[in-house]
């Protein structure tokens, strides 16, 4: 079970990895005319872009056909690449692009440094020159920023209430 629990772990840290090289050299590559779809402001509930979940769903599932009976590393191999799924489509398409409204405004600097990063990659609407290519992991410049904007932020608030 511990074994189980390590490989979905380091699934989920190459997951972010395999994401952002696929981003970068595939997505921004030989398959921009899909990715392209998510460039553009549309007013479509879907896009394009979306098959990549599905290309990874059956990978997932393909990892867990071939690992179960008898269960073996590769069953938890799947388990890692449908959870990091899952967190990048409740950080991608929830939280940042806010395809479901759940979420209100973060003063959570991981959080804050993260939706800028991504929202600095869409300023570019073509295929070239974009940059912060990952998901979960974000270059440490943005954190500062962040951390300076949620602060000014709080003084404000309390700077209100004073009035
Ligand atoms: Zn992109
Ligand atoms: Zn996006």
């Amino acid at each position: 079970m511990l074994t189980g629990i390590g490989i979905i772990l380091l699934t989920f840290v190459v997951m972010e990895g395999v994401a952002w090289l696929m981003h970068k050299y595939v997505l921004h590559g030989f398959l921009w005319f899909l990715h392209k779809s998510h460039h553009t402001h549309h007013k479509h509930a879907f896009e394009l872009n979306d098959l990549f979940f599905a290309y990874y769903g059956l990978l997932a599932m393909l990892f867990f056909i071939l690992g179960s009976e008898p269960l073996d590393y590769r069953f938890w191999i799947g388990a890692g690449i449908t959870l990091y799924g899952i967190a990048y489509f409740v950080i991608h398409d929830v939280f940042i692009h806010r395809r479901l409204k759940l979420f209100g405004k973060t003063s959570n600097v991981y959080l804050k440094a993260l939706n800028m990063a991504h929202k600095v990659h869409h300023k570019v609407h073509g295929k070239y020159g974009s940059e912060s290519f990952g998901m979960l992991w974000v270059s440490p410049r943005y954190f500062r920023s962040a951390y300076q904007i949620l602060k000014k932020q709080e003084q404000e608030k309390r700077g209100s209430v004073h009035h």
